[in-house]
């Protein structure tokens, strides 16, 4: 079969034909239709600092994608052949505390398809049948292949959150940011300010249902004049930029929520006493998507047609257009990003 490949230790990937996958008795194999192309495929084919700790090339990238069941394990009871269906990429092992209290998505034996084994920028990838999610029949393949950082924006912008209501501050219009500006809006914020440095990725927030998109220097004043001064209930901080972490912490009200999902790429240092203890802010770190209350929430999102993400896919390219897909998701000019294989 085709696949995009990390052949090497070395910057790139490589298209090549690989042996389809074998399959375990756990298992179903799918056929890939559209599969997402994320800031992480980015890491890894750049082989950053972070790639060369984590990867051990070969294997096939990509971990966001949906597509067709086309053989199913003798132990799999529940998926059938033709279903169509995404995924949850984090393999997780069950057993472990974590798993047995309903935090699998913090299990720390987690194997990430295309990261951690072989993902889905090819024609077919084996997955674990539990990990394998049903799309409704009006949901275009195109949909189920972004549902992985969909996910993670239903995971930040509903958990331990009370969105009807609120007021929220989005730091940072990636493609995760501005679905979960979508997700704010659908679910009842009373004002959703999108914050961004990227005109273009504003300007899909405001597609998407913000009240108000701004550059991180009008954040502040956009943020007082539509909380009387207080700060908001809610921020997601979805940029990993340091700057805009200490204005989410600067910007939240006191007894305010601040839901961070963007990875700084080093460390950094914050005043704790001033920016939250005194503030009394009560911090979540996001991982991945919560298995499987997300997606629940996510498939009833999607189902109330309250919440349509299509918007957000600007690009599509077959897998040979692999290099015009990582620039354009370097470029910042790129919503979502999607090849479309089989
Ligand atoms: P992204 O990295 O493209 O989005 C970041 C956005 O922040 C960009 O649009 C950028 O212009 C904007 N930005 C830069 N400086 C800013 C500032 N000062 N204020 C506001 N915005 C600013 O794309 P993404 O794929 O949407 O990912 C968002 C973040 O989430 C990244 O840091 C990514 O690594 C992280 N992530 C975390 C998880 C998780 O499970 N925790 C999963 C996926 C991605
Ligand atoms: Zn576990």
């Amino acid at each position: 079969m085709k696949a995009l490949v990390k052949t090497e230790a070395r910057a790139g990937f490589a298209l090549r034909d690989v042996p389809e996958p074998t399959m375990k008795d756990n298992e179903v194999l799918i056929r890939v239709k559209r599969a997402g192309v994320c800031g992480t495929d980015v890491h890894i084919h750049e082989w950053d600092a972070w790639a060369q700790g984590r990867c051990k090339p070969p294997f096939v990238v990509g971990h966001e994608f949906a597509g067709e069941v086309v053989q199913v394990g003798s132990l799999v009871t529940d998926v059938k052949l033709g279903d169509r269906v995404t995924a949850e990429g984090h393999i997780v092992c069950g057993r472990c505390h974590l798993c047995r209290t309903g935090n699998s998505h913090v299990c720390p034996n987690t194997r990430i398809i295309g990261v951690d084994r072989d993902g889905c920028f090819a024609e077919f990838i084996a997955m674990p049948a539990t990990n394998v999610w049903h799309l409704d029949d009006n949901i275009p393949y195109e949909i189920g292949g972004i549902h992985d950082p969909m996910g993670n924006a239903f995971h930040t912008a509903l958990t331990g959150t009370t969105i009807p209501g609120a007021t929220v501050l989005v730091t940072g219009c990636g493609p995760i940011g501005i679905f979960a500006v979508g997700i704010c809006a659908a679910a009842g914020a009373s004002r959703v300010i999108a914050s961004d440095v990227n005109p273009t990725r504003l300007a899909l927030a405001r597609q998407m249902g913000a009240h108000d998109t701004v550059t991180p220097d009008q954040a502040e004043a956009a943020v007082r004049r539509a909380t009387d001064g207080l700060g908001v209930d809610v921020v997601l901080e979805m940029s990993g930029v340091p700057a805009a972490v200490h204005q989410a912490f600067a910007l939240v009200r006191d007894g305010g929520r601040v839901q961070m999902l963007g990875i700084p790429s080093k460390p950094m240092e914050l005043d704790l006493a001033r920016e939250i203890i005194f503030k009394g802010v009560t911090i979540y770190g996001v991982v991945g998507r919560r298995m499987y209350d997300t997606w629940i929430q996510m498939t009833q999102f999607l189902r109330s047609r309250k919440f349509d993400p299509t918007p957000v896919i600007t690009h599509r390219f077959p897998l040979e257009g692999f290099a015009a897909a990582i620039h354009a998701i370097k470029s910042g000019e790129a919503g979502k990003v999607v090849f479309e294989i089989g």
